[in-house]
């Protein structure tokens, strides 16, 4: 990826887990695999003051790919108590490894760095990679005590205790291998994931599409970043994915005020509903690049006209979720046929290209049928059907999306 100033792509999570966990112990846990080194390095030095944030690193996870976690003793004795590290050697066995398949390749690209290009077919649903993190660093620590030379130091340190197969990847990151520094290359390619930035150096090396062939979501069961198809793939055809998040389903934010949606949808960090122009601004202010995809260098009046279905698709749901809401707002049976309106977004999100994302219209038009009662249940079921394969590109089968539209099939 080619961004060159601190941003994340976000994978919208929050941790599931709560374990207690005990303040100030640099000792992680290690009843099963995999082995941390017995010393963490720790910043500040001094014993007195706020908790230090330190580097943990153990070698030995993931069949010796090794993984460091930058955090106070606290967040990551939660983490290093998770199923993910106490299990790990279980989820080991349940996922491929991270090597590159041989369906794609790195190649420069003129104007874009590397990229992925496929030498092969994929078909939309089709697994192209996932990998586990390397790197874990906790958010807060932008926002820390440390000043950015600090920083630096804990990630060079997160970097350098890697096995060195693994270091490597991370310095052929992005970034001139002398100059650049690990805390820049970091920032430039991180996602997050949970509390965490993650680093994860192949899923990285795909670059920003505004309409991309390919979409993200960490799986928690596997502990992996899974990228997907969210088209059919030719030979020759650059991999991408967006690093544009979408704000969560309307539908799941019911109990939620109005207010509070409308400020997710407008600020929610280089949404899919932003015009070009804030799309643009954006891109450049948190990655330093201008975007060259398709529809960035399309002419000024297609451009408009995405504009135009962009803010027609942002309506839309705002008063598809005033239509679902009523029932929950006033306890009375709701009388809106939104059935019109979920298909109006469904047609805008195809015209639109968010190949990736249709699992959110798919979700509405499930809903609006259901409202319908009796009448509407066979239309809901085949919606849903399709809904549930959508999702288990984007947001993940395990998504509140996949889950809810699951339910309506009964299975
Ligand atoms: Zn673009």
């Amino acid at each position: 990826m080619i961004f060159a100033s601190p941003r994340t792509c976000v994978a919208l999570l929050s941790l599931p887990i709560s374990i207690a966990f005990t303040p100030h112990r640099t000792q992680l846990p290690m009843a099963s695999a995999p082995t941390w080194l017995s010393e963490p390095f720790c910043l500040p030095l001094s014993k007195s003051g706020p908790p230090p944030y330190c580097v943990w690193t153990s070698r030995d996870f993931r069949n010796g790919r090794g993984i460091s976690i930058i955090a106070t003793p606290e967040a990551a004795n939660t983490l290093a108590s998770s199923k993910w590290f106490m299990n790990a050697h279980l989820i080991a066995n349940t996922s491929p490894s991270h090597s590159q398949p041989p369906g794609y390749q790195v190649t420069p690209l003129p104007r874009r760095g590397l990229g992925l290009i496929a030498n092969s077919t994929y078909k939309r649903g089709d697994l192209l990679m996932q990998e586990a993190p390397l790197v874990l660093s906790s958010l807060s620590l932008e926002n820390s005590h440390l000043g950015e030379r600090e920083q630096g130091r804990l990630y060079r340190t997160a970097t350098s205790r890697l096995p060195v197969a693994s270091r490597k990847r991370v310095m052929g990151l992005h970034g001139h291998p002398d100059t650049t520094s690990v805390h820049d290359r970091f920032k430039a390619n991180a996602f997050n994931v949970f509390d965490f930035a993650a680093l994860f150096p192949a899923v990285a090396r795909m670059n920003h599409d505004c309409r991309p062939n390919a979409a993200f979501y960490f799986d928690k069961h596997t502990f992996t970043q899974k990228i997907k198809a969210v088209r059919d793939i030719g030979p020759g055809e650059e991999i991408t994915i967006s690093c544009t998040s979408v704000p969560s389903t309307l539908a799941g934010r019911r109990k939620t005020d109005m207010s509070d949606v409308l400020t997710s949808i407008r600020w929610t960090d280089l949404s899919h509903y932003l015009p070009s122009a804030e799309r643009s601004r954006r891109m450049h202010h948190h990655w330093g690049f201008t975007c060259t995809c398709h529809l960035c260098s399309s002419s000024t009046s297609q451009i408009a006209a995405s504009d135009a279905r962009l803010h027609r698709i942002r309506e839309l749901e705002v008063l598809i979720y005033h239509a679902h809401s009523q029932p929950l707002a006033s306890g009375t049976e709701n009388t809106t046929d939104s059935t019109l309106l979920a298909e109006e977004l469904f047609n805008l999100y195809k015209e639109e290209r968010l190949d990736g994302a249709l699992a959110r219209p798919y979700d509405s038009l499930v809903a609006a049928w259901q409202n319908r009662g009796e009448g509407g249940r066979e239309r809901a079921r085949a919606y849903a059907e399709a809904g549930v394969k959508a999702a288990r590109l984007w947001p993940g089968p395990r998504s509140a999306e996949g889950a809810r539209m699951q339910s309506v099939l009964g299975v």
